[in-house]
């Protein structure tokens, strides 16, 4: 086709094409040189549990720190290293550096917190998965209930019966199981029951729906009840306002994790907040007067 259009058509092509393979070989190459050189860092953005305000844990959102080119954000190396297959020591590393930072904390005497890290479709599927999170947890001597996985529907609803195997598997191992981005899926709640979760995270898009729109708040509302009814703890994300936390508190969500109480930050900062106690403020007020 493109020779039909001439000869210009097709160097233009051509050279588009490998100025796009040659981005994709420095990034694998960099990718690989950032596990060997430890450019990889978990920023963690606290949760906050709604009853009592206190932090509860944080997620694990991984940076890469490119030298002299500042932080990446994971949106943009994350698809690249799926499709390259580096996904699974990235994630692997992921997996082994929230253990170590669970123990550390627990050592340095601010508690057991539970961290939650993502997993990517290739990881879900990768037949090592168990194993390589089985050996993190002993390695740093970290009971299983501190480490969540936060999984997404797409993952799931694939192959269902080979899926519910697998996190049978990961449960026996006594993890606990999050589905992420709810509400941005197809799937509803009573279909997503056959698996075993302990917990969905609202998507921010809903999260802002909610506080807007009459129907995403019924909606919303309903979520929160069936979920409890199914024993799933219910966590928002992208909670940015005192408006939608208050909202959250009324419709009886469990735990918040937003910028409104915290972006992502350095594991040193974190450990301060631990230290100083750093909570959400009069929670409870809000539940009685949205409640009655
Ligand atoms: P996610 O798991 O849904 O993580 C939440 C994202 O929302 C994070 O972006 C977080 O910084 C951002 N966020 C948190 N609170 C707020 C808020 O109040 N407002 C707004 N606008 N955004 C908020 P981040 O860190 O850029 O991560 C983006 C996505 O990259 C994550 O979405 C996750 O899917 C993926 N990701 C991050 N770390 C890893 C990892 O270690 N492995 C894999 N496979 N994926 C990862
Ligand atoms: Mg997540
Ligand atoms: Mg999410
Ligand atoms: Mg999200």
């Amino acid at each position: 086709r493109a020779k039909e259009r001439g000869g210009n058509q097709i160097a233009f092509y051509t050279s588009d094409l490998s100025q796009r393979a040659r981005m994709q070989l420095d990034i694998d190459a960099g990718l690989r040189r950032a596990l060997q050189q430890g450019e990889f860092v978990i920023h963690y953005q606290p949760k906050a549990d709604l009853h009592s305000g206190c932090i509860t844990g944080a997620e694990g959102l991984l940076r890469w720190m490119r030298p002299g080119q500042g932080m990446m954000p994971p949106v943009e190396f994350i698809p690249l290293a799926e499709k390259n297959g580096l996904i699974i020591p990235i994630g692997a590393w992921v997996v082994d550096e929230a253990c170590r930072q669970i123990r550390a904390w627990q050592d340095a005497g601010l508690g057991w917190m539970n961290i939650a890290v993502n997993v990517s479709a290739r990881q879900f599927h990768d037949e090592e998965l168990e194993r390589v999170v089985a050996a993190a947890l002993q390695r740093h001597g970290v009971p299983a209930r501190l480490l969540t996985l936060e999984l997404t529907e797409s993952m799931l609803i694939e192959r269902p019966d080979e899926t519910i195997e697998r996190l049978q598997r990961l449960k026996h191992i006594g993890l606990q199981l999050s589905l992420d981005d709810f509400g941005t899926g197809y799937s509803s709640l009573a279909y997503l029951s056959r698996f075993p979760l302990d917990q969905i995270k609202i998507d921010r898009s809903f999260v802002v729906d909610m506080v807007t729109n009459e129907t995403s708040a019924t909606i919303a509302n309903s979520v929160v009840d069936l979920a409890h009814r199914m024993r799933l703890k219910v966590v928002a994300e992208g909670v940015e306002t005192r408006e939608q936390l208050d909202y959250l508190c009324g419709n009886g969500c469990d735990e918040v994790q937003g910028f409104y109480f915290s972006r992502p930050v350095p594991a040193e900062e974190f450990e301060r907040m631990l230290r100083e106690g750093k909570r959400l403020s009069a929670p409870a007020d809000s539940v009685s007067v949205q409640r009655s």
